[in-house]
């Protein structure tokens, strides 16, 4: 079924008068896809692509006839939007988390205007998605962990929540992701886990390519190394910020070739070499992308980046 796309479109004029007179809601209007085209003049057109979006899906805001000046900034599921300029208009990216329950969430935008602080607000639909499940079997040690590597696991866990909380306040990577590495996924992003016969509460919160150890892995997007490590269930591992919430996450590895504080290009290659380091069943590469915190779909996030019109 095709995603629907609806586009709210907010002509300023009414909205400074309306809010004159306590109302501003009714200054806004749902227009469905077969709604007027992008607005001119006075008009702001807000558009949700897509929308409904899947558990775990990437997503754009955009708002054309708006520009960085006035200050745009949004929130979705308690995480910050940023804006960067696009054609004709503004754009910020959200990801709906693997984690959160379908239903409606509020999407906030706020801007300055001559008149003061705007803000809108559109409901967004998260619709469930059945990713599949997968079963796989680890040395039991590494399900049920002694208190030596319990005490190290949670050690790694304060530098990779840090690491990963990071949000720096400029964009750094542009167009479309590349693929970290030439071969087939072949465990996809959303998976549910049988571990050693145990359901794993927490679904897999990446895309795992089918490469040979020693494979060179490639930087996707213009960023910088945040944090490498050789960690108990990630092995070694490069995590990379690509700038206002984004981070890119690369595990398993044989080899880390690049240090953290380095500045890496897209293309750069290799900054690592696949391998079955930390909790795996054999060599692949292990990617994530998280996006101010919300674990998303590297291939969806690929797709969308490539979709701005920068
Ligand atoms: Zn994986």
């Amino acid at each position: 079924m095709p995603k629907v796309t609806r586009i709210l479109t907010i002509s300023l004029a009414i909205m400074f008068f309306a809010s004159a007179l306590g109302c501003q809601s009714a200054a806004a209007q749902l227009r469905g896809e077969d709604g007027p085209s992008l607005a001119q003049g006075q008009d702001l057109s807000i558009q949700v692509v897509p929308d409904p979006l899947d558990i775990g899906g990437p997503a754009r805001v955009t708002i054309q006839g708006l520009d960085m000046d006035a200050a745009p900034e949004g929130h979705f599921d308690g995480r910050p939007i940023f804006f960067f300029p696009t054609k004709g208009g503004v754009t910020g990216i959200f990801g709906a988390d693997i984690m959160i329950q379908p239903g409606v969430y509020p999407l906030t935008i706020s801007f300055e205007t001559s008149q003061g602080t705007r803000q809108e607000t559109i409901d967004v639909t998260v619709l469930e998605k059945d990713y599949g499940t997968r079963n796989i079997t680890v040395p039991q040690s590494q399900v049920q962990l002694s208190q030596a590597d319990q005490e190290r696991a949670a050690r790694e866990k304060v530098l990779t929540d840090r690491a990963l909380a990071t949000v720096s306040p400029y964009r750094l990577w542009h167009g479309e992701f590349l693929e970290p590495v030439d071969a087939a996924i072949n465990s996809s992003f959303g998976r549910k886990t049988r571990m050693n016969g145990i359901l794993s509460p927490r679904p897999h919160a990446g895309a795992d390519y089918r490469a040979p150890e020693g494979a060179p892995v490639r930087c996707p997007a213009d960023g910088v190394v945040i944090l490498t490590g050789d960690h108990f269930f990630s092995g070694k591992a490069i995590y990379i910020d690509h700038g206002q919430g984004l981070i890119s996450m690369y595990f398993h590895l044989s080899e880390i070739l690049v240090s953290e504080g380095k500045e890496v290009k897209k293309g750069e290659t290799p900054i690592g070499l696949v391998g079955k380091t930390g909790r795996v069943t054999g060599a692949h590469l292990h990617y994530g992308v998280y996006l101010n915190g919300a674990r998303i779909d590297p291939s969806a996030f690929r797709k969308l980046s490539g979709s701005l019109n920068e």
